[in-house]
């Protein structure tokens, strides 16, 4: 008889629910739960989950609702929910879907063991949503072996070389259309010596790439709760590439309105620290940043554009947008086309807008139909479609520097990695070359998403 317990992880939306995923398959693994990528053979499922966007928490039930027979099947079966969706819904979620055992919000993702023992033995829902104004993210989960290769075994995965660190939790900035503040809580921000034992400890096993995570990691450094701690994300960053075995620092997400020109100094000081900057705009309008409380107007965030590009002329900028937002005229949404016209992103994440519970818009009139928010997401994305190409093209014939992340996907037997901006390239090389490895390759052609090379030997 098979006496192993197994856990299977689900993870939709962002970085930061990805790595909360980790944590939590830590966790499991410190209470004797192997992961598993087969479903069926799971004896616990974590559906962590994003509420977002509408579609994200569609999702959601949808896959719930498959997990029905597996839970007839085998009723000792534990599923929880946990992230976003579970905090927004807590009890409702249990009672419209009496199979999840346990609800879990992002703040209590620490206690998941805990909850497992005690839907198995009391047979009980255990729900965990009280959102606490004075939250702080618990010390260091040490890394769980199984996230990284044996010593001397070679990276089979970029898992291996790369990984996340959450460096703070929640947020303080309402902007009106977003859910976060009310599922992820007030912000805090992590001890700074927790976060470099984290990273140290993560560099001895091998890791070379840090992204460090948060909502707005520009605020990093308020003071924490217990009055501690006066560390700039500035500072952070200095601290974290004094680390000799890490090669490269990215960070996500930051909010233009908090962009210190401390921060921007970092990318001309930090030979680590990779030009890629994801500043998310949202919209051009200025009529519209005001309804969306961005704190920003759209000349203030062009001036610190050409900072940036000032300070480091090859920054790979990105950005976030969102089009039909409630009171968004064809003159606002023009001045969106405008802004990405002036700024040329390399690349745009864009979305209808959508209501989300307890969000102020939800109460904006002037809503768009959804037509007009379909037929202008498609014009925003043709546009940017051709500037993101043209941007790619522009690295045509020069050496990138690039970290191997495995073949490439195209099955073709090249390998593929990013360059210090973050830019996917396929390229030719040997088959002795190995994944975490940094090659210098020559840029043949940009395409759309990607960037195509060869090895320069
Ligand atoms: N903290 C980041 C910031 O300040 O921009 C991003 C947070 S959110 C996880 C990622 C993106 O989702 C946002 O930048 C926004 O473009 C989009 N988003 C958030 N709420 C939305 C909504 N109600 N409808 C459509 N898109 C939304
Ligand atoms: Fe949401 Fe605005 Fe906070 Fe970003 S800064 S998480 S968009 S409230």
């Amino acid at each position: 008889m098979n006496t192993v317990r197994k856990s299977y992880i689900e993870t939709f939306g962002c970085q930061m629910n990805e790595r909360d995923s980790e944590i939590m398959g830590q966790l499991l693994n410190n209470a004797d739960y192997s992961p598993t990528n087969d479903i069926q053979q799971a004896d616990i499922i974590v559906i962590n989950t994003c509420s977002i966007r509408e579609k994200a928490e569609q999702k959601v039930y949808s896959l719930l609702g498959r997990l029905r027979k597996l839970k007839e099947k085998n009723p000792a079966l534990i599923i929880s929910v946990a992230g976003c969706v579970a905090q927004q819904e807590g009890e409702r979620l249990q009672a419209r879907m009496p199979l999840v055992d346990i609800v879990l919000g992002p703040q209590h993702i620490y206690r998941l063991p805990e909850l497992v023992s005690k839907a198995t033995l009391k047979g009980m829902p255990q729900i965990a949503v009280d959102l606490s104004p004075s939250f702080e993210i618990p010390r260091y989960v040490p890394p769980s072996p199984l996230m990284f290769r044996q010593k001397d075994e070679r990276p089979v995965s970029p898992d291996h070389f790369k990984k996340f660190v959450t460096i703070m939790q929640g947020c303080n900035n309402f902007c009106t259309y977003c859910v976060v503040p009310y599922t992820r809580g007030r912000e805090t921000s992590r001890d700074p010596d927790d976060i470099i034992t984290e990273i140290m400890a993560l560099a001895e096993h091998g890791v070379k790439e840090i992204t460090l995570l948060g909502q707005n990691v520009n605020s990093y450094g308020k003071p924490l709760n217990n009055g501690r701690q006066h560390t700039s994300f500035s500072k952070l960053l200095r601290k974290v590439a004094a680390i000799d075995s890490i090669k490269r620092i990215r960070f996500t997400t930051s909010h233009p309105k908090d962009l210190s020109h401390d921060l921007i100094e970092c990318f001309a000081e930090i030979e680590k620290l990779c030009p890629h900057f994801h500043l998310p705009v949202q919209s051009g309008s200025n009529h519209i940043l005001k309804r969306m409380n961005r704190g920003y107007t759209a000349e203030e965030y062009l001036a610190k554009v050409d900072t940036l590009h000032n300070v480091r002329p090859d920054i790979v900028l990105t950005t976030d947008i969102i089009v039909g937002f409630p009171g968004e005229t064809d003159k606002d949404f023009q001045a969106t086309m405008d802004l990405l016209k002036t700024v040329r992103y390399h690349g745009v994440f864009s979305f209808k807008y959508s209501d989300r519970p307890q969000a102020k818009a939800v109460a904006f009139s002037e809503k768009i139909a959804d037509e007009v928010k379909s037929e202008r997401l498609s014009c925003l994305q043709d546009s940017q479609n051709k500037i993101s190409l043209q941007r790619n093209r522009e690295y045509e014939g020069s050496i990138q520097l690039v970290m191997i992340e495995g073949l490439s996907k195209n099955g073709d037997g090249q390998w593929s990695g990013r360059t210090m901006g973050n830019i996917i390239v396929n390229f030719e090389g040997p088959s002795t070359l190995s994944i975490g490895q940094e090659v210098a390759v020559i840029i043949k052609e940009g395409l759309l998403h990607s960037l195509r090379g060869a090895l320069v030997l």
